[in-house]
């Protein structure tokens, strides 16, 4: 099979090798060390600002959705949410579950975020906001530049789910004033399913410090004191910190995060060359798309998103990657991370032009 889904995405044969390995004992010197290591190549990754942090979480990015929701904010914030997705869709619940005062800013699915919209927002006491940096369900990118001035202009702590966007798109926390963001293991980075990863600043190191989190697995406070000695309070996805290792050092030793912005921006360039003579169009503005994911829509009446996934799975051997809910039927998703060749974005356009030819789309 061949993946062009947004996760987990094919992985390097180095990260491969390393999940072949046995899981080596962790709480010694040497694991900290590469945790150390994990931890302040992140940040340059990031862009964080100095003495910025990291919370390894042995959990999937919902979970560091939460752990954000519930460390760094209380009943007495008043939070911006925007829902332009089922991402978007996701921080409501949780302000919801964790009794978050909010409001939704809510869009038009793969709509970009406007200064126009956010106007109506200046000066109103809000103290939070959070946001995809790739909206994964629409590929939707957000205008980072236009929410951190706003933020920054408003004295609002900004909570970025970068998921998605990590690596695939311009992402700097200095310069787009973002105070926390998280991304996962098994997006751009391509490793296995398993951890999710928060960069945070010294305001999001304070909110958590002050913060009395009702949780004992999701107490950042704890994730922090144990991180000073390159710990973390319970057993973590050893293998994964082992790989993330790697490739964050295999990032750095090959131009790093401008090259592999580069590279994935590249492909996401090159596959939408190829499909432009197919019967779809692009969900989202192509100025203000992602170049983690292309979300089309079948042009022709009565052709099924859904069916296209299912007929490139079962019969060429491809995943693409379906939409949920409302999008089902409307909208499929082609992703352009994890470690995939131009020959085999071929193959996938070479299916599309077959089912062309047979009149399924
Ligand atoms: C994948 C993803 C997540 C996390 O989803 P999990 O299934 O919990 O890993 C969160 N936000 C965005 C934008 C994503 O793309």
């Amino acid at each position: 099979m061949i993946n062009f889904t947004v996760g987990p995405v094919q992985m390097d044969p180095e990260t491969q090798q390393i999940g072949a390995q046995q899981i080596p004992y962790f709480r010694t010197p040497e694991f900290s060390a590469v945790m150390k290591e994990n931890e302040s190549l992140l940040c340059k990754l990031f862009d964080a600002p100095e003495n910025a942090r990291v919370i390894f979480m042995t959990g999937s990015g919902t979970a560091s959705m939460e752990g954000g929701v519930m460390n760094f904010f209380t009943q007495n914030d008043k939070v911006l949410v925007v829902n332009g997705g089922s991402f978007g869709h996701r921080f409501v619940e949780l302000c919801q579950i964790h009794e978050i005062p909010y409001t939704e800013i809510s869009l038009e699915y793969g709509q970009p975020l406007t200064q126009d919209i956010l106007k109506n927002f200046e000066n109103q006491g809000y103290t939070g906001m959070l946001l995809q940096l790739c909206e994964t369900s629409t590929g939707i990118l957000y205008d980072m530049n236009l929410v951190g001035d706003f933020c920054n202009r408003n004295n609002i702590f900004l909570f970025v789910d970068a998921v998605s966007g990590f690596l695939a798109d311009k992402f700097s926390m200095k310069e787009m004033h973002v105070n926390a963001a998280i991304t996962g293991s098994q997006k751009a980075l391509s490793l296995p399913p398993s951890m999710s990863f928060t960069v945070m600043d010294s305001k999001a190191q304070e909110r958590c410090t002050k913060n009395k989190v009702k949780s004992m697995y999701f107490n950042y406070a704890d994730y922090l004191k144990n991180g000073e000695r390159g710990q973390t309070p319970f057993t973590p996805a050893v293998a994964t910190l082992l790989q993330l290792n790697d490739k964050l050092k295999r990032i750095e030793q090959n131009g790093g995060i401008q090259n592999v912005n580069n590279v994935i921006k590249k492909r996401a360039e090159y596959f939408r060359a190829k499909i432009k003579h197919l019967p779809f169009k692009m969900f989202t503005p192509e100025n203000a798309t992602s170049n983690c994911v292309t979300a089309l829509i079948p042009t022709n009446q009565g052709i099924s998103a859904y069916r296209i996934f299912e007929i490139i799975k079962d019969e060429y051997g491809i995943w693409i990657c379906p939409n949920g809910g409302e999008l089902a039927q409307k909208v499929f998703r082609v992703g352009h991370i994890g470690n995939i060749t131009e020959e085999e974005i071929n193959r996938l356009v070479a299916a599309f032009e077959d089912l062309q030819k047979r009149n399924l789309i």
